[in-house]
């Protein structure tokens, strides 16, 4: 299930019903990543636990990508995927090309509830406060204390960002 490389190890990780599969490349292995807990409300309908991804670190097996149903909400400019038989969320794609920077924004936030084999109950999580970090829309999300986060607008509530207009779906 997982092969140890050096300080990277790589898990396979997909569905419940084995549509989508794919595997991942965590650089230190998941033990010592930290998996964010977001309470924005995507992260918490999708229930997701996300560990931050470049495009290389995810490899898709058997087309799983284009497999995925995609849902958007609110900007638009990412896809929140999905099995479309068993409904499991997989992650979010954020449709961005690999960054040079080491600090630089990811591609794929990816759920570990994802990841077979593992005990989500011995990983460390960090909690993120998307829901109210990302109402104030003045807030500058880039200077948020991780490089990492994606914390933008979509992630917010959608009852109380962007002038209070509801959006889809969220
Ligand atoms: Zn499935």
């Amino acid at each position: 299930m997982t092969a140890e490389a050096g300080s990277s190890a790589t898990y396979n990780a997909g569905c419940h019903c084995g549509h989508i599969t794919f595997s991942v490349t965590l650089s230190p292995p998941l033990p010592e990543q930290q998996v964010f807990n977001c309470n924005c409300s995507i992260c918490r309908s999708a229930g997701y636990l996300i560990v931050y991804l470049e495009k290389d670190e995810v490899e898709w097996h058997n087309d799983s990508r284009p497999k995925c149903m995609n849902y958007q909400f609110n900007t638009k400019k990412k896809d929140q995927m999905f099995c479309p038989k068993c409904g499991v969320s997989i992650g979010i794609d954020f449709r961005r090309p690999k960054t040079e920077d080491p600090k630089g924004k990811k591609a794929y936030g990816i759920s570990v509830r994802t990841f077979y084999g593992i005990d989500l109950d011995t990983l460390n999580y960090q909690k993120l406060d998307g829901l109210n970090q990302c109402a104030d829309s003045s807030l500058d999300f880039v200077s948020f204390n991780s490089p990492d986060l994606d914390l933008d607008p979509d992630r917010g509530s959608p009852a109380v960002r962007h002038n209070d207009v509801i959006v889809d779906g969220a």
